[in-house]
């Protein structure tokens, strides 16, 4: 029986895996192949839903796809790949719990996806907040509505105006998104909060380069620039952030203000396992090289066994006429070439021919809040309301299996007819506090004092 070992579980791993079983009931015989997927977290993150996750529009569960539920024939191995020997067919597994143990293959499929894009900055690593992941996305919705709460009942000045003030640092289709979604939310709960006056809000997006959405072009990217100013924002173009130490934000253009709310949405880097950590053939920016078949390494050199696909590997983009391009790091490709991955990899098992992985852009769709988006298809631009039900209906599509749609449409349209939930959960980071405060007596030691008011903390 041969082992393949697939690292990560997230766009491309999860589709490959999916694809695999079809195969194990279709094409491969039984006992063929062993499939074993290993991923530090139990589900694929469906991250275009993470802005709307932001704004409350979509739960932040239904964001997940568990890998128990829908890979069946699948062994699931609750870890991290910490290194990948492709020499002697090992990947090195730390589980969550237990000992770090060699775990052997005969195939390994890498789509470990990539990293979020850090740079040196001072005070970004203690007070900023990615976007990639769930837990990131809800701690951002929480925050904003703790800071409503907290600034509701505070007197006009400094401390108020930093709990107001939010910044979302990288104008890339996450960031815009993100910080789209936030703004329509905060507008959302104005009305709820009437010590709170709209020209309180302060939402920065601060860019390095002179545009916003790298994949659109220049006018209905400036569309969306002033769309976002008109309500209430301020997009920084060509400004770096120097530095976010104590959280008071310094641009490079000399500005300074304090934030309450620091989003980090400078795009990606590869992940370090892949880069790092394997002697697989990897670029110079550390993503790992593929043929256009996806077969790891190139036409001249090939690397029998092993397999990539999604933001973590350069693949080929054969639907470009310029020579030497690579496929765009976005969902759109990593599901398709995770479909194409197992369809190679079962041929290349019975001595079939691989095929290219071929797939032209269907055209970029964005999300800017409730009822506003952009949707851009080569010469094609459609802006606003229909743009946004465009978004929410290719993705209503998108996301795997039929369960998660159901649930993500309930939730859409129990929305439409009851508005969004409007309260944050952030004391769900301190679960014990209360417990704590209900059984610590006021004459408690200074110690369980102590923690109570860490954990008080924690949650403002
Ligand atoms: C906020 C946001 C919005 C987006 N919106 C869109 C959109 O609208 N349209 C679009 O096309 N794309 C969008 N994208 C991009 C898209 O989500 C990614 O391109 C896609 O997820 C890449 O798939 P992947 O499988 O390569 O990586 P991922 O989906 O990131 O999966 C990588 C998986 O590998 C696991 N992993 C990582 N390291 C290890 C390790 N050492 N060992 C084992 N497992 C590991 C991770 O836990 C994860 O499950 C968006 C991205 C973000 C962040």
């Amino acid at each position: 029986m041969r082992r393949i070992v697939i690292v990560g579980g997230g766009y491309a791993g999860f589709t490959t895996a999916r694809e695999l079983e079809k195969g194990l009931r279709r094409e491969l015989r039984r006992g063929e192949v062993e499939l074993v997927l290993v991923d530090p977290r139990p589900y694929m993150t469906y991250q275009p839903f993470l802005p709307e996750v932001v704004a409350g529009s979509v739960e932040a569960r239904h964001a997940a796809v568990a890998h128990r539920r829908h890979l069946r024939r699948t062994r699931l191995v609750d870890g991290s790949v910490v290194r990948v020997e492709h020499a002697d067919r090992v990947v090195v597994v730390r589980p969550r719990s237990g000992e770090t143990y060699r775990l052997p293959y005969d195939t390994v499929v890498v789509t470990a996806g990539a990293v979020t894009r850090v740079f040196p900055v001072p005070g970004v690593a203690e007070h900023a907040i990615g976007m990639k992941h769930v837990e990131e996305a809800v701690a951002i919705r929480d925050r904003l509505l703790t800071s409503f709460d907290r600034a509701a009942s505070l007197p006009r000045g400094p401390e108020r105006e930093r709990l107001l003030t939010v910044t979302f640092v990288g104008g890339g289709f996450s960031g815009v998104e993100g910080f789209g979604e936030l703004l329509s939310l905060a507008h959302d709960l104005l009305p709820r909060y009437p010590e709170i006056d709209a020209t309180e809000l302060r939402f920065h997006l601060v860019e390095l380069s002179d545009r916003i959405l790298p994949e659109v072009t220049d006018r209905p990217g400036r569309w969306v620039v002033e769309q976002l100013e008109r309500r209430g924002g301020r997009v920084h173009l060509g400004t770096g952030l120097e530095s976010a130490v104590d959280g008071v934000v310094r641009l490079s253009t000399g500005e300074e203000f304090a934030s309450g709310l620091l989003v980090w949405t400078a795009g990606n880097a590869a992940n370090p396992v892949v880069a790092t950590h394997t002697d697989l053939p990897v670029d110079r920016r550390g993503y790992v090289v593929v043929r256009p078949d996806l077969r790891v390494g190139t036409d001249d050199e090939p690397v029998d066994d092993a397999w990539a696909a999604g933001d973590g590997a350069a693949v080929p983009d054969l639907a470009v006429a310029r020579p030497g391009a690579l496929a765009v790091p976005n969902a759109q490709h990593a599901v398709r070439q995770g479909r194409r991955l197992a369809r190679n990899l079962v041929a290349s098992l019975h001595g079939r021919p691989t095929r290219p992985y071929v797939h032209g852009s269907l055209g970029v769709i964005a999300t800017l809040g409730l009822g506003s988006g952009i949707f851009q298809s080569r010469g094609i631009v459609v802006r606003g309301r229909l743009a946004w039900l465009v978004h929410r209906g290719y993705h209503l599509l998108a996301v795997p299996t039929w369960e998660r749609k159901a649930r993500v449409l309930a939730v859409w349209l129990t929305a439409a007819v009851f508005g969004r939930d409007v309260v944050s959960l952030a004391s769900v980071q301190t679960p014990r506090a209360a417990f704590a405060a209900a059984t610590t007596p006021d004459d408690a030691p200074d110690d369980v004092r102590a923690a109570q008011d860490d954990a008080q903390e924690a949650v403002a």
